[in-house]
Formats: C-alpha cells, sequence, structure tokens
C-alpha cells in the first residue's frame, strides 16, 4: 500500500509497515499472529504444511477433503471479478532481496485472473504490467463494472521480522459478502497450506473507495526471510493463487 493511501485513511491509530501498508492496529484478542520458529531448510522448495494457526478456526463442517474443481466448473458465470495487483510502475511496495512486492503481486494477481476466467468470471484487472495506478482508480473500477467483488493483491512487511503469514483485510464496516469472501479465503489457504494470520479490518482506499464487495490479500510477509523465498518461487505463487480464486470461488457462490 502507498502512503498515499495512508492518507486517506481516515481514523487513527496507525502504524506504517515496512512496504508502507497502513496496518491499523486493532484491540481484537485475534490479531496477533502465531510466531513459530522459522523454517531453516535453505534448500526447501514446498514447506510442509503448518499447524493450524490457533488465530484462525474453520467451520466445523468443513469437508475433510474437496477434489480439485474441475476443467468444465462454471460457478463463476456471469460474476465480474477485478483484479486489482497492489503498486507498480515507480511503486515497488515492499521489497526483498528475493524480489520486490509489485512484480510478485503482479504475477499472482494474473495466475488468479486466469483462474477465475476458467471459472466463467468475467475479470478485470486493474494493472497487467509494470505500471502506477491511481489507487481511486482502482476503486473506481469495480463501480464502473458493477463488480461482484475486487480482490486487491499485496505482500507486507514488517519491522518484526518473524511476522509471516497469509492473511485477508477488509473494511471496517464490510459488507456481508466480503466478509463471506475473507472467511472462504482463509480456509481455502489453510486447505493449501499456508501459514496464517487472520481477517482484518481497516479501511483502505481499494476497500472503501466504492460500492462493491471487497478484499485485500496479504499473500505472506517480504520482511520474513521464509515467506520472501517462497514467494520468490513459481510453485508457491501458483500455490497461493489457486487458494485464493478457490475462496473467490467459494465465496461468491
Ligand atoms: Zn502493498
Amino acid at each position: 500500500m502507498t502512503r498515499r493511501l495512508l492518507a486517506a485513511a481516515l481514523l487513527a491509530p496507525l502504524v506504517l509497515a515496512g512496504c508502507g501498508t497502513p496496518t491499523r492496529v486493532e484491540p481484537t484478542p485475534s490479531t496477533p499472529a502465531p510466531v513459530r520458529p522459522p523454517r531453516s531448510a535453505p534448500t526447501e522448495v514446498a514447506p510442509p504444511p503448518p499447524p493450524p494457526a490457533p488465530t484462525f478456526r474453520p467451520p466445523a463442517s468443513r469437508p475433510e477433503s474437496r477434489p480439485a474443481p474441475a476443467p468444465t466448473d462454471r460457478s463463476l458465470a456471469g460474476r465480474v471479478v477485478v483484479v486489482d495487483a497492489g503498486h507498480g510502475g515507480v511503486d515497488p511496495g515492499a521489497r526483498s532481496s528475493y524480489g520486490t512486492e509489485k512484480e510478485i503481486v503482479l504475477d499472482v494477481a494474473r495466475k488468479v485472473a486466469a483462474g477465475l476466467r476458467r471459472s466463467g468470471a468475467s475479470v478485470h484487472m486493474t494493472r497487467d504490467g509494470d505500471v502506477k495506478i491511481p489507487l481511486d482508480d482502482r476503486a473506481a473500477a469495480a463501480d464502473r463494472l458493477g463488480a461482484d467483488l475486487l480482490v486487491s493483491i499485496h505482500a507486507d512487511s514488517a519491522e518484526n521480522r518473524s511476522a509471516h503469514g497469509f492473511g485477508v483485510w477488509i473494511a471496517r464496516s464490510a459488507r456481508r459478502e466480503s466478509v463471506r469472501v475473507a472467511e472462504a479465503l482463509m480456509e481455502e489457504a489453510q486447505r493449501a497450506g499456508l501459514s496464517l494470520r487472520s481477517i482484518h479490518r481497516a479501511d483502505f482506499r481499494v476497500l472503501v473507495g466504492h460500492r462493491r464487495p471487497s478484499v485485500l490479500v496479504e499473500t505472506g510477509f517480504l520482511s520474513n526471510d521464509a515467506d520472501a523465498r517462497r514467494l520468490a518461487t513459481a510453485d508457491h505463487r501458483s500455490r497461493v493463487a489457486g487458494a485464493i480464486v478457490a475462496g473467490v470461488r467459494r465465496g461468491l457462490r
């Protein structure tokens, strides 16, 4: 996220994370993520599934396993989704020695867009190249297209380098549809074996600058060495994108 966005946030208190994401400190018991020892194997390609995070509980009715959607899954036919890759152009977002946020999230966003289109959705990407798009334009796309959902994709950064994992942000007064998608995203991220944070609330411009349902996904922390190393691999980005597609598909059902 950008300092422009920070300026757009109306309510205090705010804490600036390393990538410039205005991270609103919520006095909720679910905000802190569990801190686990960093995985140490430098040659690790795919991490073992982490234990379930205590901050996130899947519904008791969750099936034990669910088959991958068939190629003929058209459950999003007629749905309009705006896929927003954060940052771009002169705004790199967060950085790590493995890559910049703007590059990582564009690749994830392209994979998400492709997956949603395979399920029949009409997808609009706010950017499909290394360009800077004003936040207002990103938000306006959701209204202009009458989107069923805007999903903004980012990678986080924090001074605490142990902070890690996949998280979802929704507006403070998020509508029911946004909450449902956020919950489905967390469930699918857990199913995909991603380490989890939780659902947070903040009035980011891309969440409140329009009247459509919206979520902002933080795919991991570039300030955390293990997250940054994983996000530098196409396999992991595909896994993250797959979880986002599955979550959107289920959340919009
Ligand atoms: Zn960002």
